[in-house]
C-alpha cells in the first residue's frame, strides 16, 4: 500500500525492518538507507523473498541535501528515523523541503552536549503545519508506548490523573561483565547526566543516579531501580491535564553502577574531545568502540523486561490508581527477529506508529508527540504485533 525510507540500520532498525516485513499490505516497498551500506545490505539478505519490495542505500543524514536527494529519488510516503538523535533535525528539514511525513523515536540532542530536550524538535510546529505534513515524535517504547499508556489511562481510567511513575525495568542477563542494551554513547550520555521529575509545575533536579528505590517488577522480580530524567517526561508534564508530579524509573545491576562509576572515575565517559597520538577522539565515543555491540547481544541474552506506568488520580470522585505494563521475553524476540528484547521494544512500535501514519489512523500537520494521538488503535496494534499489555488495577505503588 505504501513506500517508507527507513534511515539507520543498527539494533533497532533491525526490529522495525523485519516487522515491516510481516506487514506487507502496509509496506509494499521500503528502502533502507544508512551510513554504512552494508548493513542495509544484509539486512535485504535476511529478509528479501517475501512481499515487501527492498531497497538499500548509502546516506549520510548528517547532510540535509543527500537526505533531500534520497527522497526525492525513492518517494517515499514516510520517512522513519532509526539512526541517532543527533540526526533528527537534518531529517526533519529533508522532510520539510520534499513535503514527507516524519517518524523518530528519539529526541534531538547536540553532539557536543548531553541535553535532552524538545524545544528544537517543537520549533518545527509551525512549518510542519503550514507543510501540510505530520511530524510524530518519540515513538518508540520509552518514549512511545509509556505516551500511549498515559493517553489510554487518560482516556478509560481516570477524569483527572496526577501522577505518573514510569519504570523500565531490564531482568536480561549477557554474561558480560558490562555492556549496554542499546547504543553505548547515547545510553551513557542520558545515564551520567542530573536527573530530574517533574512535579507541582516545576523540575527538581538530583545528581546523577542519587535517588533509588526498590520493585518487584512482576517474572522479573526485586530490581533496584534509580530515577532518571528521560524525555517523555517533558511532553507527558505538558499533554497531561492536572498532573501534579511525573518520574521516570530505570533499574541497573549493581555490577553496572560499580563499572559506570570507574568509567566515570577515569574519564572515559567525558563527550569533550582530547588528544591522543595527534588526533582529536571522544572518550565517550573510544569507549563505544571497545563496547559489545547492543546488536550482539541478542543469542546471549537470558530473561525479561518490564515497562510500564504507574498512574494515580481521580475517576468519579474516588481515588483510583492503575498500573499498564508489557513483559517482553529476550530469547523469545531472538527467536522471531533476532535481536534482543531492548531493540524489539523500541522497533516495534515504531513500525505500528508508522503503520497508523501510512494507514491514516493517525494524522495531522505538524509536530505531535505520541499521547496526543487516539491511543486505541495504537493499544490494539500492540496486542496484535508481539507487545501485548497488562493492567492491575491494584498496583504496589512508588514512594
Ligand atoms: P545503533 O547504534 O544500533 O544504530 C544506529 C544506526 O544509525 C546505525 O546503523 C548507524 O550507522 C546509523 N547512523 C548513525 N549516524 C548516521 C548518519 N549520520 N547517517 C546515516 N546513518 C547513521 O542504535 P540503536 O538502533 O540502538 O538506536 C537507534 C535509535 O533508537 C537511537 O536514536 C536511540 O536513541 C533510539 N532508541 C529509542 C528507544 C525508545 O524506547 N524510544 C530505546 C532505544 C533506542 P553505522 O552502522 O554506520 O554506525
Amino acid at each position: 500500500m505504501g513506500k517508507a525510507l527507513i534511515i539507520g540500520a543498527g539494533g533497532v532498525a533491525s526490529v522495525a525492518i523485519h516487522k515491516c516485513c510481516q506487514n506487507p499490505d502496509v509496506f509494499s516497498e521500503i528502502m533502507i538507507a544508512s551510513r554504512t551500506k552494508a548493513r542495509c545490505d544484509e539486512l535485504k539478505a535476511k529478509l528479501d523473498g517475501g512481499r515487501t519490495i527492498i531497497h538499500t542505500a548509502q546516506v549520510d543524514a548528517d547532510n540535509t541535501d543527500e537526505v533531500i536527494a534520497l527522497i526525492n529519488s525513492f518517494k517515499p510516503d514516510l520517512v522513519i528515523n532509526l539512526a541517532l538523535p543527533y540526526q533528527d533535525l537534518t531529517i526533519m528539514d529533508a522532510c520539510l523541503a520534499t513535503k514527507t511525513n516524519y517518524l523518530d523515536t528519539a529526541n534531538y540532542e547536540p553532539l557536543d552536549t548531553a541535553k535532552f530536550e524538545y524545544s528544537w524538535q517543537w520549533a518545527y510546529q509551525q512549518r510542519f503545519k503550514d507543510a501540510g505534513i505530520m511530524a510524530l515524535l518519540g515513538c518508540g517504547f520509552d518514549p512511545g508506548v509509556t505516551g500511549v499508556f498515559s493517553a489510554y489511562a487518560a482516556k478509560h481510567h481516570f477524569d483527572e490523573i496526577h501522577y505518573i511513575d514510569i519504570l523500565d525495568a531490564n531482568g536480561g542477563d549477557h554474561g558480560y561483565p558490562f555492556a549496554t542494551n542499546f547504543n553505548p554513547e547515547i545510553n551513557i550520555r542520558e545515564i551520567t547526566s542530573n536527573g530530574r521529575y517533574w512535579e507541582k509545575g516545576q523540575w527538581i533536579e538530583t545528581a546523577p543516579l542519587e535517588i533509588k528505590r526498590e520493585y518487584n517488577f512482576a517474572e522479573v522480580g526485586q530490581k533496584d531501580m534509580y530515577l532518571l530524567y528521560h524525555e517523555e517526561l517533558e511532553s507527558l508534564a505538558k499533554n497531561i491535564n492536572g498532573i501534579k508530579r511525573i518520574r521516570f524509573f530505570m533499574t541497573f545491576g549493581q555490577s553496572y553502577i560499580t563499572h559506570l562509576r570507574c568509567l566515570e572515575n577515569v574519564g572515559m565517559t567525558s563527550i569533550v574531545p582530547i588528544k591522543f597520538q595527534g588526533q582529536d577522539i571522544v572518550p565517550l565515543q573510544f569507549l563505544k568502540a571497545v563496547l559489545p555491540d547492543p546488536a550482539s547481544l541478542g543469542p546471549r541474552t537470558v530473561g525479561k523486561t518490564n515497562i510500564g506506568c504507574i498512574f494515580q488520580g481521580v475517576k468519579d470522585g474516588q481515588p483510583k490508581n492503575y498500573y499498564l505494563y508489557n513483559i517482553c521475553d529476550h530469547q523469545e524476540c531472538y527467536r522471531e527477529v533476532g535481536s534482543q528484547a531492548i531493540s524489539y521494544t523500541t522497533g516495534v512500535p515504531a513500525m505500528i506508529g508508522a503503520m497508523l501514519m501510512m494507514d491514516g489512523r493517525w494524522k495531522g500537520a505538524g509536530v505531535f508527540n505520541v499521547e496526543e494521538m487516539d491511543p486505541d488503535p495504537f493499544m490494539a496494534e500492540l496486542n496484535k504485533w508481539g507487545l501485548p499489555w497488562r493492567e492491575d488495577f491494584n498496583p504496589t505503588l512508588v514512594d
